[in-house]
């Protein structure tokens, strides 16, 4: 069986708690759920003693997690939990139907472009510090899409910010999480340590290609012996796709 399929219903029973949450089914807010704000409240914990906001122990006790979940299993929570990488990645797969050939990024551009992932995670950090609200939750495609578009939205700037993104997942595979999501940017420097990785058996690979065809991330699995890669959500997508037997595996190691 596709490992896909275990990790899409992963992915659809967290999307489907989310929208519970957004629903106003419980009492608890579906912010209360974000990791991100666990950073956003980093400053005000450590000046005033209190959270930001609408956040609270629950965002930090999921940053925490996270990071130490990154120094076992790299970015898994981008791939097998986020449901805005989901809602991303399932956008790509839709755009992979839709236009034939994709526009290819420039490898160096490429590179280029995900340094704004940097550059949003330094502007959400200091604006809210700075207020002790989030006031850029209208930019964040997560509170939008599941407030609907709620309290400190900012009207048509929020809805031409989710048409980007949406545009932005048609074109080019993991969009949001590639060159703009902050909370990846705070992985990064762990993700090249997790020690849960996949790992290529150069004796049984016969170098056809498609894990690296298969990756949302276009990390070149063919050319190295462990995927190391800052950007590895371990979705194993790549051993999905390879058909020789043992070539691909996951396995823990430095
Ligand atoms: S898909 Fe398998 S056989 Fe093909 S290049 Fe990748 S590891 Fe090698
Ligand atoms: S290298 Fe494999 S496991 Fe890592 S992101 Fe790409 S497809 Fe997923």
């Amino acid at each position: 069986m596709k490992t896909r399929y275990l990790r899409y219903a992963m992915l659809v029973i967290i999307l489907g708690l989310v929208v519970y949450l957004a629903l106003g089914y419980s009492s608890c807010s579906f912010e209360a759920f974000c990791p991100f704000g666990g950073m956003e409240s980093l400053w005000e914990l450590a000046t005033v003693g209190e959270f930001s906001c609408a956040l609270g122990p629950l965002n930090l006790s999921l940053l925490l997690a996270l990071l130490v979940l990154v120094l076992v299993s790299k970015k898994s929570f981008c791939g097998w939990a986020c449901p805005i990488g989901f809602l991303g990645e399932l956008s790509g797969r839709l755009g992979g139907k839709v236009w034939s050939s994709r526009p290819q990024i420039n490898p160096r551009l490429n590179l280029y472009l995900k340094l704004l992932r940097y550059v949003v995670l330094i502007l959400a950090l200091v604006f809210t510090f700075k207020t002790g609200e989030l006031i850029l939750r209208g930019y964040d495609p997560f509170y939008v899409i599941f407030s609907g578009l709620g309290h400190g939205t900012l009207g048509w700037v929020s809805y031409g910010i989710l048409a980007v993104l949406a545009l932005g997942a048609l074109l080019v595979p993991m969009f949001f999480c590639r060159y703009l999501c902050p909370l990846g940017a705070v992985f990064d420097p762990l993700s090249r340590l997790g020690f849960i990785k996949v790992t290529r058996n150069s004796e049984k690979c016969t170098a056809c290609g498609s894990c690296s065809l298969a990756c949302p991330h276009e990390i070149p699995v063919q050319s190295v012996l462990k995927v190391r890669h800052r950007d590895c959500t371990n979705c194993l997508e790549c051993v999905d796709a390879c058909q020789e037997s043992d070539a691909l595996k996951v396995k823990i190691t430095l």
